[in-house]
């Protein structure tokens, strides 16, 4: 792509522009498809025909996927946190009261799975609201995806789509 304010030619998509220190696509000065000169009223590339302006263009932006993904991640690990710390507290009571030595021990055992899910869950989506560490960030997905999979789904896609807005 090229920068919108400058007119340099990008490697990939970055987020400012290390010629200018822009937003390239926050620019009206050039096409971002081929670089010809365009005006801020420009909305159809007269060279390449691409569409310069209007919603494609702030379609294309997504920089509100990693927030959106990493706050899915935390609406499907903390509730999950705090339902695996009381099942592990109550089978373990439960496994206490059958008297069975080592019952309550493996009883607790039971919810710890649970309890790691929901914190990898909760520390990715930590990281991808900071759109910091993408791989961290697709593991909370992934694990917000065992703890409550009607939230994970979006939340992987949302990383995978946004992550060119991670460091
Ligand atoms: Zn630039
Ligand atoms: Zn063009």
């Amino acid at each position: 792509m090229f920068c919108r304010n400058c007119g340099k030619e990008l490697t990939g998509s970055p987020e400012i522009c290390p010629e200018c220190g822009a937003k390239p696509m926050r620019g009206t000065s050039f096409c971002p498809n081929c670089g010809a000169p365009t005006t801020e009223l420009t909305e159809i590339c007269p060279k390449c025909g691409a569409r310069v302006a209007g919603k494609v263009a702030e379609k294309a932006d997504g920089a509100w996927m990693p927030l959106t993904a990493g706050i899915l991640d935390l609406v499907a690990g903390v509730p999950t946190l705090i339902i695996g710390i009381l099942l592990a507290a109550g089978l373990g009571a439960l496994g206490r009261l059958s008297g069975i030595v080592g019952f309550g021990a493996l009883m607790g055992a039971i919810a710890t799975p649970l309890i790691i899910f929901a914190i990898i869950a909760i520390v990715g989506g930590v990281f991808a609201i900071r759109k910091r560490t993408w791989g961290l960030a697709l593991a909370g997905s992934i694990f917000a995806l065992f703890c409550a999979w009607i939230f994970g789904i979006p939340a992987i896609v949302f990383t995978v789509m946004g992550k060119k807005h991670f460091r």
